[in-house]
């Protein structure tokens, strides 16, 4: 098996202490995968203060939970987390942790019911935040993806001309992650031309790549759970004076983020890096999302570096780094990377050539 559940989940006992409570229920089925290897679609994890773990789901994947995670006792019930609430009270469980982040308050209501007598107290984001940092295993599968990515946009860039859509050209870069082994697309594939580049998330349409046309290409591939996440602009044909003015400013400031990643650094610090040139050349309105996100199992998560972002970076910790200028009715930039935070500079993941391309 090549992930630690088991330490997975001692770290999260560890947290527990600090809650004086006698055990978490963990409902979210990304951190259920996290900490036991199940990737059901129906899925819920007790872990007791004291030792012990136990995997609830429903008969449809009786067999699958025994064989991806056989360290952990076993559950068979649709209603996953009352009937861990009620072994919880079984075991003698006081106070029950739960994920109130992602629980709804008809959710609640049941599981308030369940756990009588014990009582419920928040975890928090305790298993997102022990997600940040990355294992060997965890790092080389994003590498993997983000190899996988910018393999497929060097065989798509050429193709890339007046007459195409941007549906046909996002949809044969998925074709393509998936011919190198990607599972698939890390989130629907944005490609945006003309003026829809200056949509910082637009979605692909029947819209003609046009000469004289910004593309944003934004796009990763999904590989074992592991999303990779880069964007690349290119110009199609020759480039005009505004597009040769944001191009570079957006470059730079790209730059600028990647080289603020260190360990300790502050996310607001990181984020402030790139925007602060943006802002300094007038465009600072322009730019109006954060400066990248964590990646993982999710394809957004934790840390994320932006304006009112908090907290520090540790070794590990792999983040994006994707200013934009957007100027609506004409076009934007974006360019995007995939790096991981380590204590000699940056690695960087994603690694297809960033200066300004004329197609
Ligand atoms: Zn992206
Ligand atoms: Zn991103």
């Amino acid at each position: 098996m090549p992930f630690e559940h088991g330490d997975r989940r001692d770290r999260v006992r560890a947290a527990l202490a600090g809650l004086d409570a006698d055990a978490v229920l963990v409902t979210r089925l990304v951190n259920v995968y996290y900490l036991t290897g199940f990737t059901g679609s129906n899925g819920a994890l007790l872990i007791l203060a004291g030792g012990g773990a136990c995997l609830a789901t429903d008969g449809r994947y009786r067999t699958q939970s025994a064989a991806q995670a056989p360290d952990v006792d076993r559950v068979i019930d649709r209603a996953v987390a009352g009937a861990l609430a009620k072994r919880a009270v079984l075991a003698g469980v006081g106070r029950l942790a739960f994920e109130a982040h992602d629980v709804t308050v008809e959710q609640h209501g049941l599981l308030l019911a369940a756990a009588e007598p014990a009582s419920l107290v928040s975890l928090g984001r305790v298993v997102e935040e022990l997600r940040m940092v990355k294992d060997d295993v965890e790092v080389a599968l994003l590498r993997a993806a983000c190899a996988i990515a910018d393999r497929a946009l060097a065989d798509v860039l050429p193709h890339i001309a007046p007459g195409r859509t941007e549906r046909a050209v996002a949809a044969e870069l998925e074709a393509r992650m998936r011919s190198y082994g990607g599972d698939g697309a890390a989130f629907e594939t944005i490609c945006a031309a003309g003026p829809n580049s200056a949509v910082p998330h637009h979605r692909p349409t029947d819209r003609v790549i046009a000469a004289g046309d910004f593309v944003t290409l934004d796009f990763g591939a999904r590989l074992a759970g592991y999303h990779s996440d880069m964007t690349r602009t290119v110009v199609v044909g020759r480039a005009a004076d505004w597009q040769r003015e944001i191009y570079p400013l957006v470059a730079a400031a790209q730059v600028a983020g990647r080289a603020a990643l260190a360990v300790g650094a502050d996310v607001q610090a990181v984020d402030a890096a790139a925007r602060d040139m943006i802002v300094t050349a007038g465009y600072g309105e322009q730019f109006p999302h954060g400066l990248g996100h964590g990646v993982g199992l999710e394809i957004h998560e934790a840390p994320t570096l932006g304006t009112t972002a908090t907290g520090a970076l540790a070794a590990s910790v792999p983040v994006t780094v994707e200013p934009g200028v957007y100027l609506p009715g004409r076009g934007g930039v974006r360019i995007e990377d995939t790096l991981v935070v380590r204590p000699n500079g940056p690695e960087l993941l994603t690694t297809a050539p960033r200066e300004l391309r004329e197609l």
